[in-house]
């Protein structure tokens, strides 16, 4: 992942289509997913990737640069699953309406009307177009509406679909003058160490530890072993529809959560002065020899790409840098004396074997991650002595996913003195 971070905000709407061929639309999404099939199909095939747009394009009833976007982002989902297996391999064999990806002025179109609304205009097919306003909360309405008048915000692809029957455009808009600050103007650095069951933050300033968080979120464990059972059972009877239903409501689960886990790391790492959110970086994990059974279950349990994706464009927007840090090593060294060693870290216990020095072992990783961030900003970073004790939030499944970060939090005594309370 890149250092640059472009401020792209998406924009959702409800289309209130008047030109009566509310249809034509939903063919169009059809003839989206079968782009889309037929894209992963010849990936699977083995088919050079290059030559794949032009295969699928020829076929396709849909506007040639619409097609290449739906094309394009099936490949995307493809090279994510190459790349860190997010959500396991794309299936090629779902039906029903698929996003119909579309070009700002030429696959679709937005007006302001004398009225006030924002008019739209969507070529479904070629030369032949859907029309309409858009409805939506003001805010959205507000941002488009600039968007289409001023130069802050320039309007980019959007995807029209439908939501429980619903037509809807989701705008994507960047914003070309707000800017995220420098990451080397940091004062705090804020690790986070991404589990299969928590995120670990710890803040470190030059000073020392700022403060330390663990967000247990047990529920998407639970919830993804559960969905993998059941498509593994249907999949093996052979029913192909069931299992790709699943997938669907396992993604929308799972991305649901990640939206509330990231909206919860950068509400925390705001508190503190000038933060930088540094995550470990995959790609460098692949040579380490720290990857193993850990990172694996890391991997499957939770899309470790998506939440820092979904964390970094969060914090983008609040003005916070993020960085990456090589993630060797991060879960067996000892934050105090440096020790480093496979046999210190047993499952959620951390021990020193040289020091003594005890910890729960995810937060302890999210300290090392902060002092290697630390060291990449050139800090002179304050040798460690003792570390605050551990807080634990638990996430609900509903309910008090929206609370404030603090406020339902369970104290439990991960003490670095020795009395430790690991109730794992
Ligand atoms: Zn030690």
């Amino acid at each position: 992942m890149t250092d640059a971070q472009a401020l792209v905000k998406t924009l959702d709407f409800q289309l209130d289509i008047q030109s009566d061929n509310e249809s034509l639309l939903y063919d169009a999404t059809l003839e989206a997913r079968s782009v889309y099939n037929e894209t992963i199909r010849l990936a699977k095939e083995g088919v050079d990737w290059d030559a794949i747009p032009d295969r699928v394009a020829d076929d396709a009833n849909l506007v040639k640069n619409t097609t290449q976007r739906v094309v394009a982002k099936a490949l995307g989902a493809m090279e994510n699953y190459y790349e860190y297996d997010d959500f396991g391999q794309p299936s090629h064999t779902k039906d029903g309406a698929y996003p119909l990806r579309a070009n700002y002025e030429e696959g679709y179109n937005l007006s302001l009307t004398d009225n006030g609304d924002v008019a739209f205009r969507i070529s479904a097919k070629p030369y032949k177009h859907v029309k309409g306003v858009l409805k939506g909360s003001d805010a959205h309405l507000d941002i488009l509406k600039t968007a289409l008048t001023s130069d802050e915000w320039k309007i980019g692809t959007a995807e029209a679909l439908f939501h429980n029957d619903t037509p809807e455009l989701h705008v994507n808009v960047t914003n070309t003058e707000q800017t995220v600050r420098d990451k080397q103007y940091s004062r705090t650095v804020v690790g986070v160490d991404v589990n299969e069951d928590n995120v670990a933050l710890t803040a470190l300033s030059e000073d020392g530890i700022e403060d330390s968080l663990v967000i247990d979120f047990p529920e998407i464990k639970f919830e993804r072993h559960r969905y993998f059972t059941m498509r593994k059972r249907v999949q093996n009877a052979g029913k192909n529809s069931i299992h790709d239903t699943l997938e669907g409501r396992e993604e929308r689960f799972v991305r649901d959560r990640l939206h509330k886990v990231s909206r919860h790391i950068v509400e925390w790492s705001r508190q503190f002065e000038k933060p930088c959110i540094v995550f470990e970086d995959l790609k460098e994990m692949r040579d380490s020899i720290d990857y193993g059974t850990r990172m694996n279950r890391r991997l499957h349990h939770l899309p470790f790409r998506a939440l820092q994706f979904c964390t970094s464009y969060k914090a983008a927007f609040e003005g916070i840098p993020t960085a990456w840090i090589n993630p060797e090593y991060t879960s067996q060294r000892c934050p105090l004396c440096g020790h480093t060693e496979r046999a210190n870290r047993n499952k959620k216990r951390f021990k020193c074997r040289d020091c003594g020095h005890q910890d729960h072992s995810d937060r302890g990783a999210s300290v090392n991650i902060a002092v290697k961030g630390g060291k990449k900003l050139d800090w002179n970073v304050p040798a460690l002595n003792s570390l605050p004790t551990v807080r634990k939030v638990r996430r609900r499944a509903s309910g008090a996913v929206d609370a404030p970060t603090v406020t339902q939090s369970t104290v439990r005594g991960y003490q670095a003195d020795g009395r430790m309370g690991v109730s794992d």
